[in-house]
């Protein structure tokens, strides 16, 4: 029976309701499947603080074996004595988690924040995500770090992580094999297509058919701050419980996913150079872009111009 241990640093808990959000099976019906132990989550445990010191000392000293360490949030390390801005009973978790990380089985750091440092980064606690700085190989781990079984920390990104990412994950680290992952250590099953992919409005991106206001069915990339084509994330591949994801809602995708989340610049705008977005899609040539969007823009069929105008 796998044990796993949840551990929350720097965290707005929003992982959290993903992971209770669950939907297929539900997080009863997959614990009870896969037979996990879940040692401690903050939102399900109820032994409070004297049953958690004792199993924090026990899994610290190694009385207690830990399969599958899941990381909430990002690390901060600032203030005096370092990571003072983040204790558990007058000691940084930043020290605690090191501890942690080096007796599991597996390491996996639950959405954005734990994986790059995420929304902390940007602020003055000198945050980072677990072996992640941004897109820089190191964090709090180091880049060398390798977990019990041998593997790096396994980062599954998303502000919320998606449920069903981390359900899979579990069922792979249950398993004996390290799934696929990219150079950012996220699994390349899902983080290797671009939210763009799937999206309802793709046919009017391939068009230019775009809104400049919201609540229109068209392409959100040129006015909307939509990063759909510069973001690896399967919310158009798998929806959000099942039923919708932002782009189709009607939502521009803030690319939370990506190291550099959140951009600095404002969201629901996308910073133009004569109408031409100064980020284009992963790969693409400016020069080509230009040309190639000037002519689908003067193809652009009359149902998509006039389905867009009824709206
Ligand atoms: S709204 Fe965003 S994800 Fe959808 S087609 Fe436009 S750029 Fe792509």
């Amino acid at each position: 029976m796998p044990t796993a241990f949840w551990f929350q640093c720097g965290a707005c808990g929003g992982d959290t309701m993903s992971l209770l959000g669950m939907e297929t099976p539900t997080l009863v019906d997959l614990f009870e499947e896969l037979k996990i132990n879940m040692l401690w989550h903050p939102s399900l445990n109820c032994g409070g603080h004297l049953s958690y010191d004792a199993l924090l000392q026990d899994l610290r000293q190694g009385r207690q074996p830990l399969d599958i360490l899941l990381v909430e949030g990002f690390v901060i390390n600032s203030s005096s004595p370092s990571g003072g801005f983040d204790t558990y009973k007058g000691e940084a978790k930043a020290s605690i988690l090191e501890e942690l990380a080096a007796r599991a089985g597996v390491v996996i750091a639950v959405g954005t924040c734990a994986s790059f440092g995420g929304i902390g980064k940007l602020g003055s606690v000198e945050a980072t995500g677990l072996q992640f700085f941004d897109k820089h190989p190191g964090g709090l781990l180091g880049e060398s770090f390798r977990s019990q079984r041998g593997w790096p920390v396994i980062n599954l990104p998303g502000c919320p992580v998606h449920p069903t990412v981390l359900k899979d994950m579990l069922f792979a680290v249950c398993g004996t094999n390290l799934p696929a992952l990219n150079a950012l250590q996220a699994p390349e099953d899902w983080f290797g297509v671009l939210v763009h992919q799937g999206c309802t409005r793709n046919e009017y991106h391939e068009f230019r058919v775009e809104d400049s206001d919201f609540g229109g069915p068209g392409c959100m990339f040129f006015h909307l701050g939509c990063r759909g084509p510069l973001t690896y994330s399967p919310c158009n591949k798998i929806l959000w419980n099942n039923r919708n994801s932002k782009t189709n809602a009607g939502v521009p995708c803030f690319g939370c996913t990506q190291p550099a989340f959140p951009q600095e610049h404002a969201f629901f705008h996308t910073p133009n150079i004569i109408d031409v977005p100064l980020e284009l899609p992963n790969g693409v040539d400016r020069a080509h872009y230009l040309a190639y969007k000037g002519m689908a823009a003067a193809a652009a069929p009359e149902r998509l111009i006039k389905r867009k105008s009824r709206v």
